[in-house]
């Protein structure tokens, strides 16, 4: 038997057959061309009898086949979506249940639902494609012009970088930790000298209206700013500080 396969470009029958399919738990004894294909006419019938188009119909066969979320959410209709499941011909139970489902259920509250549902479908595809990991780059990719043909240097130089960055990881968050978690992680150490404060200098509302700044210096820490300070200044002088793009004004 030829492997079967739907998808974006099958006719819309097929892709509702698979979608119910998917739907009740993708059951592994419907999982035949001859199951699909009875099963796509069949669904192509019953969303003739209600006038819906293919996009509009889907959307029923996914809101009658979906359990509960882990957290007791639902988005489907928990009732069809259980009794399809166990049916032993899921089909033949929701052509008998069709005309109740759709117009006494789906129909008095689809607006509703179906903007719902579409939501959380969405966020759900988001989510994985999310979490499916890009591949990741190496040296190599980046050192070798031409991996069919690799060039001597190229390759000491990738395996140069790729040693040096085993030896000297970069720091990085950890998996599903915020950059700012990670940044405070990293500087708690360091916390308890941000923390301190001297007893002699005194400390109030700032310029700028900051509560507890440093308003008065003592006359020692006083002293370590201006050593501080003449430090830098220092270092300022031996830089040129008249660059080749501003001596045309001067
Ligand atoms: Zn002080």
């Amino acid at each position: 038997m030829a492997k079967l396969k739907v998808n974006g470009d099958s006719p819309d029958g097929l892709k509702l057959a698979a979608n119910f399919w998917k739907g009740i738990g993708s059951p592994k004894e419907f999982a035949k061309q001859s199951v699909f294909e009875d099963w796509s006419h069949r669904l192509e019938k019953l969303a003739h009898k209600v006038s819906l188009p293919y996009s509009q119909f889907r959307w029923f066969i996914i809101w009658c086949t979906r359990l509960p979320d882990d957290d007791g959410a639902a988005y489907g209709n928990t009732f069809t979506a259980r009794n399809l499941r166990v049916a032993k011909n899921p089909m033949g139970s929701l052509e008998k249940q069709f005309a109740t489902t759709y117009h006494e259920i789906f129909l008095p509250q689809a607006d509703k639902l179906v903007g719902l549902l579409q939501d959380r479908v969405q966020r759900e595809q988001d989510d994985r494609s999310r979490t499916a990991a890009p591949k990741r780059i190496t040296y190599y990719d980046l050192c070798i012009s031409d991996p069919q043909n690799p060039l001597a240097w190229e390759v000491e130089k990738a395996r140069w970088l790729t040693a040096i960055d085993e030896r000297f990881p970069l720091l990085e968050p950890a998996p599903g930790e915020e950059i700012e978690d990670w940044v405070y992680r990293m500087f708690l150490p360091f916390r308890a000298s941000r923390e301190w404060r001297c007893n002699k200098c005194v400390y109030g509302v700032g310029e700028d209206g900051d509560l507890d700044e440093r308003v008065k210096w003592c006359e020692d820490c006083g002293d370590e700013l201006r050593i501080d300070m003449a430090d830098d200044m220092e270092e300022l002088e031996e830089v040129p500080v008249v660059s080749w793009l501003t001596l045309e004004w001067t």
